[in-house]
């Protein structure tokens, strides 16, 4: 990864975003590509979702989805997920199949975190801050419905939207918790087979001009709140987690405060927590920061992976930490 010291070249969009996020960004990416990501901030976003296997298969959605006159295109390194065309993004919505939870609108990043996960049928996983369920749901498909997984979520609102999702989408293997995650690996240690922490973070990767609401309260401070509340919820996953287990970690931010920072803590608070390799099926991505400011992170946090946004993908964090097994 290279630095860059010059200042942000401004053009006439960019001026909504604010000036010290796109200055923090020219920092983490590489010149190569800084310019054309600032680009995403203005575009719209695909549409893109994926077949729910408890309630139906790719070929039967495709052909009911077909008969409405939607023309779903399939995502060739995900089996199973799709785009629609931008125009048809509201009678995909207004379909029986999302209605009745036969599909689930999700961003195609957001499908990775599940997919390097991997949970496998009748393993006992813990989804640590699950709402609105999109990767509850994908990693219930994924086990067939058969095992157990913990969905936790404090916010209410956010927890009944996590239920109606689960009860809609047939997930009967999921259990919702209306809990604070902080204290769950303290009530349940050593429980878990897997566990996903996709954390509430400053969803800087969510920022887009087209909705200057996305960063309206943006700020440094907002970031260190998060990195605080992270560092919690990562200690509570650790110690949910069963020896030999694996941690998949998280977040729709560009802060490394809030991503490699929060892992490298975990790291000198167990040094027995050991970075997987991550294989991904896409090229749009770069190595985790070994540096940040006047910080140095663990070299393993070179294992991590940041998804660098596209039209198609949201930017996007990933770590894969395993635990040490018994001796
Ligand atoms: N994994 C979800 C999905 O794929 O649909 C999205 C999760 S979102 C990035 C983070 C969630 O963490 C939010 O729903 C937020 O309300 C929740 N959250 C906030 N504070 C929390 C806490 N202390 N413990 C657990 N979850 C928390």
């Amino acid at each position: 990864m290279q630095r860059s010291d010059h200042t942000p070249s401004l053009s006439p969009n960019d001026q909504g975003l604010p000036p010290e996020f796109i200055e923090r960004l020219q920092r983490i990416l590489t010149p190569e590509t800084f310019e054309e990501i600032l680009q995403t901030f203005h575009a719209t976003k695909e549409t893109t979702f994926r077949v729910n296997p408890l309630k139906s298969d790719a070929d039967s959605l495709k052909k009911e989805l077909e008969s409405l006159d939607l023309h779903p295109e399939a995502i060739h390194w995900l089996p199973g997920a799709f785009r629609v065309p931008d125009a048809e993004r509201r009678a995909l919505t207004e379909s029986d199949a999302f209605y009745e939870g036969r599909l689930y609108i999700q961003n195609l990043s957001s499908m990775l975190a599940p997919l390097l996960l991997a949970p496998e049928p009748g393993e006992r996983i813990l989804d640590l801050a699950a709402a609105p369920g999109g990767k509850t749901l994908m990693m219930a498909g994924m086990m067939e419905n058969r095992g157990w997984i913990s969905a936790v979520e404090p916010v209410r609102e956010r927890f009944y939207k996590l239920r109606a999702n689960v009860d809609r989408a047939g997930a009967s293997c999921v259990h919702t918790y209306l809990k604070d995650g902080r204290g769950v690996g303290r009530a349940l240690p050593g429980s878990f087979d897997r566990v996903l922490l996709d954390a509430p973070c400053s969803s800087e990767a969510k920022f887009s001009t087209l909705h200057p609401r996305s960063y309206a309260f943006w700020s440094r401070r907002k970031i260190k709140e998060s990195r605080k509340l992270q560092r919690r919820l990562i200690l509570s996953a650790w110690e949910s987690l069963k020896p030999g287990g694996r941690l998949l970690y998280s977040t729709c931010s560009f802060a490394p405060e809030e991503n490699e920072e929060v892992v490298d803590f975990l790291l000198r608070k167990d040094p027995g927590a050991r970075l997987l390799p991550i294989d991904l099926p896409v090229d749009n991505t770069m190595p985790g920061l070994l540096q940040w400011e006047k910080k140095s992170f663990a070299p393993s946090l070179s294992r991590s992976r940041r998804i660098l946004p596209t039209r198609e993908m949201d930017g996007f964090y990933l770590v894969l930490i395993e635990k040490e097994p018994n001796p």
